[in-house]
């Protein structure tokens, strides 16, 4: 197990802090809180593996601060370990019943209370390790499908709330097949583990979300940003893996790798605005998280059967701005059709 755990040790007594502080040394970080407030200030702003925390305190208790952090996403999944000077059956019942880990009994002693701590902090090791194999994707390391799925509805509403844009950008490698016939299975595997790189490179914000979806196919859910912005990160991901020049001497498009990219993006609901009356009946049923997907799938066709190499636009809403849009820095960009677009029509 390694050592460089971070463990929050919350009492109102300082003796008890000393003591625990002796027999916790070798962990790693230790942090110390007097008080469910200061507790809950420090969490949040770096999240611990571990939090010690006794029952007892004046002002907010072990168990209010235990029931605030377990309504805190970031928190919820930290163990806590409570700290008790009764064996009380109550309070354990009730600490327990709140999400608790553990109890370690006032005076601590030293053998019980190191024991306990490596136990539950082996076990979120593990949670962690598990949570996140269900989460990323083996090859590249990118989130999997099943974390955009859950994440992309979430980020939809959002931005429906907000009225905040929202894009997305559906990621294609050309001619894959053709690669891995010429260069064999393993080499491909390879080259997507290059485009992944480059795909991690170009995304930066925090919110930002790059994942595999699927054999060759990425997606990058981008919250707060809108077709311009999508745009522009559409391009430097074409530009990105271009510059990469990973050979493809089997593809109709250039000797090297390259992309497609369809981009759909969503003013979230600035976009019902401009929007006729008549519309907009339409236009609520249209608003669905699988909607910008769809389009972002229909923009990669679009980049697919006007000749590849290329990233293609589509607004979800497509106002006078989508229908108009400028080319991508000399990368043909795919107009718009007429409302509503085929995607919708299916949907
Ligand atoms: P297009 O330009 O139209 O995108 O053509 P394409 O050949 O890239 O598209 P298609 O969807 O027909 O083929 C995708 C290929 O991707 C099929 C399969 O050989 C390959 N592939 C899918 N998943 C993996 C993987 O995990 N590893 C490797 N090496 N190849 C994969
Ligand atoms: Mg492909
Ligand atoms: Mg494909």
């Amino acid at each position: 197990m390694t050592d460089n755990f971070d463990i929050l040790v919350v009492d109102d007594d300082p003796t008890v802090i000393v003591v625990l502080a002796r027999m916790l040394e070798g962990f790693g970080r230790l942090r110390f809180a007097t008080s469910g407030t200061d507790a809950l200030r420090m969490a949040a702003e770096a999240v611990p593996d571990l939090v010690l925390l006794d029952i007892h305190m004046p002002g907010m208790d072990g168990f209010e601060v235990c029931i605030a952090a377990k309504a805190t996403p970031a928190l919820a999944d930290v163990p806590i370990i409570f700290i008790t000077s009764h064996e009380e059956d109550d309070e354990e019942v009730r600490g327990l019943t709140l999400g608790g880990a553990d109890f370690i009994c006032k005076p601590p002693r030293a053998p019980q209370v190191v024991a306990r701590v490596r136990m539950h902090l082996r076990m979120k090791q593990m949670a962690d390790a598990l949570r996140n194999a269900a989460y990323l994707d083996a090859l590249t390391g990118l989130a999997n499908r099943r974390q955009f799925e859950e994440t992309q509805p979430r980020e939809w509403a959002r931005a429906q709330r907000s009225g905040a844009a929202l894009s997305m950008l559906m990621i294609d490698i050309d001619a894959f097949k053709h690669y891995n016939d010429h260069y064999g299975h393993p080499e491909g595997d390879r080259c997507l583990q290059a485009v992944a790189r480059a795909i991690r490179q170009a995304v930066h914000r925090p919110a930002d979300l790059a994942a595999r979806y699927g054999g060759e196919e990425f997606v990058v859910l981008l919250p707060e940003t809108d077709a311009t912005g999508a745009r522009f990160l559409a391009q430097q991901l074409l530009q990105g893996v271009e510059a990469l020049q990973i050979p493809h001497a089997a593809s109709p498009v250039a000797p090297h790798v390259t992309l497609s990219i369809g981009v759909a993006s969503c003013e979230g609901r600035a976009a019902l605005r401009p929007c006729a009356a008549a519309d907009l009946t339409g236009a609520r049923a249209l608003l669905r998280p699988e909607a910008l997907l769809a389009t972002a799938d229909q923009a990669l066709y679009d980049a697919k059967t006007s000749g590849r190499r290329r990233a293609c636009f589509r607004s979800l809403w497509p106002g006078p701005e989508a229908i108009e849009t400028p080319a991508l820095h000399g990368v043909p960009v795919a107009r718009a059709p007429g409302f509503p677009p085929a995607a919708f029509a299916r949907a």
